[in-house]
């Protein structure tokens, strides 16, 4: 027999739910040396979208690196081995892995152990259980950024308890990615995941992040507002942490996330008179920081990813601003603005009466004016490094004036536009999402 095992299950239990019926197994399993296990079948009996692994090798002196980890259908057919990394978000003592995603179909494992010497690990393996269908439209308002719609806890899980007690006044928002999986049938389910990771693997009080924010646009509340996290370099004070979920060290985060992130920044930025683009003291690290950062800002870390954290400081931060700029009355969402009713009588005749709406933009930019146009109008859309990208011209008299020009094509960033009409000029900027 070329390979044996000894299973010892030393802790064994499944956590059951009325409404969602998760389980969590952690599993202590003896590999033997230079040897890949048998064959396990996954412990779970609820049907499950996926399931989450994890290797907990806390208090021992083994090296994540020294095991890998394969999945397959049907035992026969197996998917290449995998390793297991260190978490970007644990303490840099604890050797926890990160969180590993397998399909439910994938009903059978096996572990390979590197070491000369047997031993036992501890691998976590835990059933999100399929979600309920739920639609959820909480919000919080309070100044004029109205705060996105969220799915609340209860909404995304019924057995996941609150923990996080300490009450904090946010001063600096911290964005990360989870650098977890990118596609999903079911994200409360991941989220899900992410809590049991957090607390059953990780041994924290709660899920570490305040917002979580899915690749469709679905915001998740995490500890809520207001309630010191666990996800910044240990100076968790005076931070709100928010996870785009989903890996972004190399492809881009989405549109549809990144305007709830712009929104969800924008509401708290505004609540609690953060300036978006600017620095302030962070009492937790002792020293100015910017007052909207990435993961990696503050510690040695890869997160939000590679593809992500420039676009933070370069796209995310300025569309916040704008949005606070415009009182959050603009953000893309108002399917049939009012044009400007009454133009100020101040204004010059050719300058005063245009209008553009919104400055952020998804699809199309509009173009109001009350007054009468007699002559060609033509918008020159300009990027960030002066090259014209795009240019429409609207001929034709009218008694009132509404032109849209599309930007669905144009990529994602700053964009200014220069509206010419007879001898006259008028600047507007909107930031594409
Ligand atoms: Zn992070």
């Amino acid at each position: 027999m070329k390979t044996y095992l000894l299973v010892c299950i030393f802790f064994f239990s499944a956590f059951f739910a009325t409404a969602q019926r998760t389980e969590f197994f952690p599993l202590d399993i003896m590999v033997s040396a230079k040897m890949e296990t048998n064959i396990f079948e996954v412990p779970f009996s609820e049907k499950t979208p996926f399931y989450t692994v994890c290797l907990n090798l806390e208090n021992s002196d083994l090296e994540l690196a020294d095991f890998l980890i394969r999945f397959s259908k049907d035992g026969q057919q197996w998917d290449d081995w995998k390793p297991f990394q260190k978490d970007i978000h644990g303490d840099e003592n604890k050797k926890i892995s990160n969180l590993l995603y397998a399909d439910a179909d994938q009903k059978y494992y096996q572990i390979q152990n590197l070491k000369k010497n047997d031993l036992y690990i501890r691998l976590d393996l835990f059933n999100p259980a399929i979600s309920n269908v739920s639609l959820s439209n909480n919000t919080i308002q309070r100044e004029d950024c109205k705060h996105p719609p969220f799915k609340n806890r209860k909404d995304w899980c019924t057995t996941c308890t609150p923990g996080g007690s300490v009450i904090t006044t946010v001063t600096h928002l911290v964005v990360h990615h989870s650098a977890g999986v990118n596609e999903s049938s079911d994200w409360d389910a991941v989220v899900r995941g992410i809590w049991n990771y957090h607390v059953n693997s990780r041994g924290w009080d709660d899920i570490g992040y305040n917002w979580l924010v899915a690749p469709n646009g679905t915001l998740y509340e995490g500890r809520h507002d207001n309630i010191q996290g666990a996800h910044y370099c240990g100076k968790n004070g005076h931070t709100m942490g928010t996870c785009m979920m989903g890996n972004y060290m190399e492809i881009p985060a989405k549109d549809t996330a990144m305007a709830t992130l712009i929104k969800l920044l924008a509401w708290k930025a505004d609540v609690n008179n953060i300036d978006p683009l600017g620095s302030s003291n962070h009492p937790a690290t002792g020293g100015n920081l910017k007052n909207i950062i990435g993961h990696r800002d503050g510690c040695s870390t890869s997160c939000p990813g590679d593809k992500f954290y420039p676009v933070l400081h370069s796209f995310v931060k300025p569309a916040v601003d704008d949005l606070i700029s415009n009182k959050c009355k603009d953000d893309g969402t108002d399917p049939d603005p009012d044009p400007d009713p009454d133009p100020d009588p101040e204004d010059d005749f050719y300058q005063g009466p245009f209008k553009m709406q919104p400055t952020l933009v998804k699809r199309e930019i509009k173009f109001y004016s009350g007054r009468k146009i007699i002559h060609p109008i033509s918008v020159h859309i300009v990027n960030m490094v002066g090259q014209v990208v795009l240019t429409k011209t609207f001929t034709g008299k009218y008694d009132y004036f509404e032109g849209k020009v599309n930007v669905k094509y144009l990529p994602a960033g700053i964009y200014y536009v220069r509206l010419v009409y007879g001898r006259n000029e008028k600047e507007f900027k909107f930031a594409k999402i």
